[in-house]
């Protein structure tokens, strides 16, 4: 399922794959492994005899669930539960960003060069920039503008080449993905936004509340970091 609500599967029953000690890989998953940003998702894994916690869940060779504890030799099939509260919030923030990098690309052209959501605050790197007071009052009425408009979000993969005619290759940082990568996962919010990610999102920006910028630091030559939160 590639679709958007996959985002929202909590639960799921899955067949262990591969075993060692301190994780396990199944033959399917909902945990988001880290990674483009946004954290792990923690949860549990739960079989006849007992269950375990999932506090990381890694992409190395496979998406490896790091477990505290063991999952017994003789178990093969378990039910995966998210904790959702962290999982909802990071995407909520997950595509709140998407909108406040568009909308700085847009008004200044400047490019998001990193960023690292949390449940409770995000942050992005902008190069080149260096915003005033106004310029980030002004940014974050737009972007409260835009999520107020319960724009949807949809997920689809599409081809590089098709992705390329229609955006910015610098808003989308296609120019920094190897050019081996051909199909990509495209995040689309309303007709404002389109972008590759791996990410997970909310269905609609009426979810995620209004985003206030409360902190802004310079990192350096030309690059600003911008911190918000969320309301709701
Ligand atoms: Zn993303």
């Amino acid at each position: 399922m590639r679709d958007i609500e996959a985002n929202y599967i909590r639960e799921f029953d899955a067949r262990i794959m591969e075993r060692a000690q301190g994780w396990v890989m199944l033959d399917r998953t909902a945990f988001y492994p880290v990674g483009g940003g946004q954290p792990s998702d923690t949860g549990r894994l739960i079989f006849e005899s007992g269950e375990v916690r999932v506090r990381e869940v890694q992409k190395r060779a496979g998406v490896r669930h790091l477990i505290d504890g063991e999952v017994p030799p003789h178990v093969g099939f378990l039910r995966g539960i998210l904790d959702w509260a962290p999982r909802l919030a990071h995407m909520r923030m997950h595509t709140a960003q998407h909108v406040l990098s568009g909308v700085v690309f847009d008004g200044y052209k400047a490019r998001t060069v990193g960023n690292q959501i949390h449940a409770d605050h995000s942050r992005i790197d902008f190069a080149p920039a260096a915003f005033s007071e106004h310029d980030l009052k002004t940014v974050e009425d737009k972007v409260n503008g835009l999520l107020s408009g319960n724009l949807p979000v949809t997920v689809r993969e599409e081809d590089r080449s098709m992705l390329e005619k229609r955006i910015d290759a610098r808003r989308a940082n296609l120019d920094l993905l190897p050019r081996s990568v051909r199909r990509l996962r495209i995040v689309e919010i309303g007709d404002i936004d389109m972008c590759p990610c791996g990410g997970t999102h909310v269905r609609n920006t009426s979810e995620t509340g209004r985003l206030n910028i409360f902190r802004r630091e310079s990192k350096g030559k030309d690059t600003e970091r911008i911190t918000y939160t969320l309301d709701k």
